[in-house]
């Protein structure tokens, strides 16, 4: 039976996969994916075929992925961090009711807000939200408006996809409409390259934030009012009399 897993295979490295995700692999007859991705895990399986196609071809890479398990291959789409979180997990189920013979599994893997916040220590202890500042598919002014809901629910907020080269104002965009309603002096965090050769992480403001450039490898956290720093740490408490 023609087989598509659709895994999420975590930030990095292969240490960070779940058990899940790697038994997919294995059973897989070809990896498809974004190059980036498929070389973290490639050097893995040396011997199976690979496919893949450039950042911005999503759809035609989880067409490809259908066609190859339709003819009858054992297919792993992969992504980064999770397959669902802005992730190739949507699109392979609005195309797949056209590729009726094909059994599709998605595979839950380490998403980036919680890969990132283990590293900072625990923003997320509470109530988070996760807001993509990307506007490929998304107008900005909706984005604008759940920034606005965010900082009014004070929520803690992870910030995914919060710069590019033709997009790089977003952040401080992004900042200046959550200082409308959020302190200076909320406790921020950014994490670049979580489990990659040079992860770096840092503490800061949300007013030094605001002036701060990030790079795509990037996942910005804002506390909410809550959030403190304590030895060095981020932390959201959960609200325990300590
Ligand atoms: N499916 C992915 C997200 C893809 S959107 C996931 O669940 O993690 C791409 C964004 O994810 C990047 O712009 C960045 O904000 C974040 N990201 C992905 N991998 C990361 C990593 N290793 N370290 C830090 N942020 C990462």
């Amino acid at each position: 039976m023609a087989k598509l897993y659709v895994v999420g295979v975590g930030p990095g490295d292969a240490k960070r996969m779940t058990a899940e995700a790697r038994a997919a692999l294995d059973a897989a007859d070809v990896l498809c994916g974004y190059r980036t991705y498929l070389e973290l895990v490639a050097p893995l399986y040396p011997d199976k075929a690979v496919f893949s196609t450039p950042m911005k071809r999503e759809l035609d890479r989880c067409r490809r992925a259908l066609e190859l398990a339709r003819d009858g291959k054992t297919v792993a789409l992969l992504c980064s961090g999770d397959a669902g979180v802005y992730g190739m997990a949507s699109p392979v189920l609005e195309l797949l009711p056209a590729y009726p013979d094909v059994e599709t599994e998605i595979v839950a893997g380490v998403t980036a807000a919680l890969s990132g916040a283990a590293v900072l220590g625990a923003p997320l202890g509470n109530d988070f939200c996760v807001i993509s500042l990307s506007d490929l598919l998304t107008p900005w002014a909706v984005i604008e408006k759940r920034l606005r809901c965010a900082a009014e629910g004070d929520f803690a907020v992870a910030l995914y996809n919060p710069s590019s080269r033709t997009r790089a104002e977003h952040l401080r965009r992004a900042c200046d409409i959550l200082l409308e309603t959020c302190d200076g002096t909320t406790m921020c965090g950014v994490v670049r390259g979580v489990g990659r050769r040079g992860q770096e992480a840092r503490l800061l403001t949300l007013a030094a934030l605001r002036d701060t450039r990030v790079d795509m490898l990037t996942t910005v956290f804002v506390g909410s009012s809550q959030t403190r720093e304590i030895g060095g740490r981020l932390v959201t408490p959960r609200g325990y009399r300590t």
